[in-house]
């Protein structure tokens, strides 16, 4: 498709990274490949708007991928932030902030009694993967097709995110050996995994999953399906993982543990607890996490573990996390996924809004997506038409369909009026698509 509206200065930013940067980017999907044209090379944020370099201001519906709930420049956030920088970026030495964090996450989180920090949720997906091998003593992880853990070796196989977005089957570079003691099975099928469990015994350390999934677009566990995982890892002897890198701290107080109530032994986090800075976190049951070093022998450490800026940056932005705050953000959401709903309706183009708390994504197919494959298989070329007519009219919306929109307590009356506005054209466009 061609694009009529320009962004030169983004672009030539975007021609002289793609001399440095392979890609022109620092993480895939934000190069624009899924949609086309022009990545917008952001300068600055405040509430719910983004402006990028040509100057032009958009309703942010990323929000940096998650984090920023509590929208761009939060006063208080980076009020604790300037403070902290004052008194120095990072010591190498234990402090009171990564304590605080920590207690945060522990009073806010029952089934985390204890926690280690560390900066992004990649690390705590793999280091979480690693405690529940040297905790159970066996090798085979489960994980499911369409979830997405970071770029962890072990776990790319079937990943969802920018693999799904570039429609990668394996990644290069993943050694056989790496991804070998990976079972990935179809999400929402308990009996694959009973069966899997069965045809393993003994040998299976973990389940990981995506506490509800935000990375194939928007697929919630069908009812019992978490409890499912619960159990069999429990009459099994494995470890049961919720990731809620992405849920954690942002569908509720308590993620979406806070939701469903299925207790893991194991949990990560990352994004809304970092307040915009790299801070991340695993934690779980406080016998498992005695097996980490130095209580314990399954190595793990970092130079900029629970940094003070980012530790500082967390708790202000849990702290301003209050049920009103959620209940703000959830009424924007209903607000955002009504209209979408409508408009598309009106142009008659087949949609369905699914929708995890106050997570939700557009698929363009009329049958419920449960799985990979059914997110897959929707009518996602109408994807691309719809994000640059919300872009043209200062929207930016995640530059592909298999991923979560966010919002937060900063997106007002007048953020979801432009929204309004960019809609019709947008499900227009949508409706006019062809394959
Ligand atoms: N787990 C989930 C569920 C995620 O959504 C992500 C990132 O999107 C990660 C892990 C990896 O986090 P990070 O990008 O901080 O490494």
């Amino acid at each position: 498709m061609s694009f009529p509206y320009e962004a030169p200065v983004s672009q030539s930013l975007f021609d002289r990274a793609s001399v440095v940067t392979p890609g022109g980017v620092n993480s895939p999907v934000r190069a624009f490949r899924a949609v086309g044209g022009t990545p917008r090379f952001m300068v600055s944020g405040t509430g719910p708007y983004l402006t990028d370099a040509d100057g032009r201001e958009y309703v942010d519906l990323v929000c940096s991928w998650g984090p920023m709930i509590l929208g761009h420049s939060h006063p208080e956030v980076i009020a604790a932030v300037q403070a902290a920088v004052a008194r120095g970026t990072s010591f190498g030495t234990p402090g009171e902030g990564e304590v605080e964090l920590a207690e945060q996450i522990v009073a806010r989180i029952e089934p985390v009694e204890q926690v280690r920090l560390v900066s992004s949720g990649t690390e705590a997906t793999m280091s979480a993967i690693r405690l529940a091998r040297g905790f159970t003593g066996r090798a085979k992880v489960i994980k499911f097709a369409g979830c997405y853990h970071g770029h962890v070796d072990a776990l790319l196989a079937a990943a969802g995110s920018g693999v799904a977005t570039f429609g990668l089957p394996d990644t290069p570079g993943v050694t056989g050996a790496q991804a070998g003691d990976t079972i990935v099975l179809p999400y929402n099928d308990i009996e694959a995994v009973r069966a899997a469990f069965a045809a393993h015994p003994g040998q299976i350390a973990c389940v990981i999953t995506e506490a509800s999934p935000g990375n194939m677009g928007v697929v919630p566990p069908l009812p019992g399906f978490n409890q499912g995982l619960k159990d069999v890892c429990g009459e099994n002897g494995a470890l049961y993982i919720s990731d809620e890198v992405m849920t954690g701290f942002r569908v509720s107080k308590a993620g979406w543990y806070g939701i469903d109530g299925v207790r893991p032994d194991l949990m990560t986090f990352g994004k809304v607890m970092g307040g915009g800075f790299p801070a991340a976190a695993f934690g779980g049951r406080a016998d498992v996490m005695a097996h980490l070093a130095p209580a314990g022998p399954v190595y793990q450490a970092g130079t900029l573990s629970g940094n003070p800026v980012a530790t500082a940056a967390g708790v202000a932005q849990l702290r301003l996390l209050d049920d009103a705050a959620y209940a703000k953000v959830d009424a924007v959401s209903a607000e955002l996924r009504g209209l979408v709903t409508a408009a598309l309706a009106k142009e008659g183009v087949a949609h369905r809004l699914q929708v995890a708390g106050n997570m939700f994504s557009v698929f363009f197919t009329d049958a419920e997506v449960t799985d990979y494959d059914a997110a897959k298989a929707q009518e996602s070329f109408r994807f691309t038409p719809f994000f640059h007519a919300m872009l043209e009219r200062g929207v930016y919306l995640p530059p592909s369909a298999f991923e979560s929109w966010f919002v937060s307590t900063a997106h007002d009356d007048a953020a979801v009026e432009r929204i309004a506005a960019a809609l019709p054209a947008a499900a227009r466009a949508a409706a006019e698509a062809t394959a």
